[in-house]
């Protein structure tokens, strides 16, 4: 491709609304067009890099034996109707009505399209296993749309969906499709982990996310050190921490504490470490036909961390309850504890503080705490006493693998791989008849790829001050001709001959013969992040061309007819 018939423009300015690397420079770097909010353009370079992610994930799935497949973009309310998820979905889901008044849906993800193509043709055990894939446009209306490609509003997914007769053929394709995705994310050149995983509102029984590794990522894990164990913080858990208490105390006592609220103000004013005091962190929570005041109780020293909390409680979600919720239900801000609660509360211990003692807790009533109290009897509470693991795993925690130490980094979710069962075979009325001739609903499993996310995510793990540095995998082209002046004749002629040399040799090259200046080419060079660029310069004169390597920013200056070996060698 020749630079001067690109259809590519680079820009000096920062967007105004792009706060993280892949998103500023993609903009500024012409790969991509923001629409409307949430919603891109790709432009040719953009396309080029996301047309050669595509083509990795494309060979993995057709070499797993999955089919590709188009669904229509635009499906019928009906469809969500029968699975039960038109009244889940929420705001997420875009409805549209047609000139008929007829309801249909801007598809956010494809099951239920994928079990209507699936059901009434697939009959029999014996047409089993079925491994249908999709890389197409999804929509889904994000509260948020930002950061460019990794949380548009349309998006591009690879979305594949597998049908079987038993449990234990869905668990061997799970697994069939976690091998493809480290395969596929290998061959893309990113640092990935997979880790455990809430399956979310999806459903199911198990599920893994594959994390690219970012600063910027939303997605806290949680890593061993010194074993293959790795979750997001969501679902991630711990050795129990516990340590003995230097300060015994012999029997409980109702200490006065006026003031004295939070954990660090109590911790001060009784002398004891955070470990050994019971926070309380109050919640709403939301379920399908109610709401209600929920507490959770941790160590001071922890954090709740709420996907777990809400797990705990079967809740759909979790919000913050205000002053009012608070006193309505009749709890005391500041000075609640598990002992002496009120038994119309619901609550909820951390898992950690089984059979703890030496605490100190609110006493529910202002202004006091107590101190020496123990949770070792199992309904020291009055009550039956509930447990659940809802404490955030830190930075230092034991492994609960091999009690190793566990490491927090931060990640980007590209892919999330679910085993589903019949959650959604079964309402759907989708079956097959097994081996004795009974109509069974199929088991299914589930397996997304964030596409367009991709392009993003592999520039905020490969980038530097001047811009993107694309891996050679995915990069619009790996090679930068620079004539360093168009006037030259000798310039152009021996840049003219690489590029047909390279072209040959199958390099996606590019031959930057516009009119510019040099230092604007080199610009663009570093901004747009091509592996390598070739600048032809000057020293063409006595034999001598230049090597730009764009990660190391090394210049290496080689002979002029060596040139061509030299970077096969270097690809
Ligand atoms: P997230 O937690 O980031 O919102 P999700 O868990 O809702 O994602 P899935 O339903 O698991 O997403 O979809 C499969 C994949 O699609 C994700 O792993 C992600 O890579 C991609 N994806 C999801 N939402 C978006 C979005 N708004 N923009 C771009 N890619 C997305
Ligand atoms: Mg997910």
């Amino acid at each position: 491709m020749r630079f001067s018939r690109l259809f590519s423009y680079t820009t000096k300015e920062d967007p105004k609304d792009a706060t993280l690397p892949s998103h500023k420079y993609l903009v500024k770097a012409g790969f991509i067009k923001q629409i409307a909010a949430g919603i891109y353009d790709f432009l040719p370079l953009g396309k080029m890099t996301f047309d050669n992610i595509r083509q990795i994930v494309k060979e993995e799935m057709d070499s797993a034996g999955a089919n590709e497949v188009t669904a229509g973009f635009v499906t019928p309310c009906e469809l969500w109707a029968e699975s039960g998820r038109i009244n889940k979905m929420g705001d997420e889901m875009l409805r549209i009505k047609d000139r008929k008044n007829q309801c249909y849906v801007l598809s956010p993800t494809n099951e239920e399209t994928f079990v209507d193509m699936v059901r009434n043709r697939v009959k029999s055990y014996k047409q089993l296993p079925v491994n249908l894939y999709q890389i197409n446009t999804k929509f889904r209306d994000e509260a948020r749309p930002r950061f460019g490609l990794l949380r548009g509003r349309e998006f591009v997914m690879k979305d594949a969906y597998s049908f079987h007769s038993d449990e234990s053929d869905l668990d061997r394709e799970f697994n069939l499709m976690e091998e493809t995705y480290r395969k596929i994310f290998t061959k893309l050149g990113l640092e990935f982990r997979a880790v455990m995983a809430d399956s979310g509102a999806i459903g199911g029984t198990g599920s893994k996310e594959f994390m690219v590794l970012a600063d910027s990522g939303e997605d806290t894990l949680a890593v061993c050190d010194s074993c293959d164990y790795a979750a997001n913080l969501e679902v991630a858990s711990r050795k129990n921490p516990k340590k003995e208490n230097p300060v015994k105390t012999e029997e409980i006592e109702q200490i006065e504490t006026p003031n004295v609220k939070t954990i660090e103000e109590v911790a001060e004013f009784m002398g004891v470490d955070k470990h050994f005091i019971i926070k309380a962190v109050i919640k709403k929570a939301i379920f399908a036909d109610k709401e209600k005041i929920v507490v959770f109780f941790v160590r001071g020293d922890d954090e709740l961390e709420e996907t777990k909390a809400k797990n705990a409680i079967f809740a759909d979600d979790l919000v913050d309850a205000s002053e009012e919720e608070i006193k309505e239900a009749g709890l005391v801000a500041g000075y609640v504890g598990p002992f002496g609660l009120d038994s119309k509360i619901d609550y909820i211990i951390d898992d950690d503080l089984r059979g703890a003692d030496e605490l100190v807790a609110g006493a529910n009533i202002e202004p006091y705490h107590i101190k020496g109290a123990s949770l070792k009897e199992a309904n020291i509470l009055g009550n039956v006493t509930r447990y659940g693991d809802i404490a955030a795993v830190k930075e230092g925690d034991r492994c609960p693998k091999c009690g190793g130490r566990l490491k927090l980094t931060k990640g980007i979710e590209v892919g999330h791989i679910f085993k589903l069962g019949d959650v959604y075979s079964k309402p759907m009325n989708a079956t097959f008849l097994d081996e004795q001739g009974k109509a069974k609903a199929f088991i299914m499993g589930c397996y997304g790829i964030g596409v367009s996310r991709l392009v993003a995510a592999a520039i905020e793990q490969n980038h530097d001050e001047f811009g993107m540095i694309w891996p050679k995998e995915i990069a619009p082209f790996i090679v930068d001709i620079i004539i360093g002046d168009v006037k030259k004749s000798e310039q152009v002629e021996f840049a003219e001959e690489l590029y047909a040399k390279l072209q040959n040799a199958g390099v996606k090259t590019l031959i930057d013969d516009r009119a510019e200046r040099f230092g604007p080419k080199i610009k663009d060079f570093e901004l747009i992040g091509f592996p390598y660029a070739v600048v032809i310069g000057k020293k063409l004169k006595d034999g001598i061309v230049e090597i730009r390597d764009r990660k190391t920013l090394e210049k290496i200056e080689v002979q002029a007819d060596e040139v061509f070996s030299k970077l096969m060698e270097m690809l």
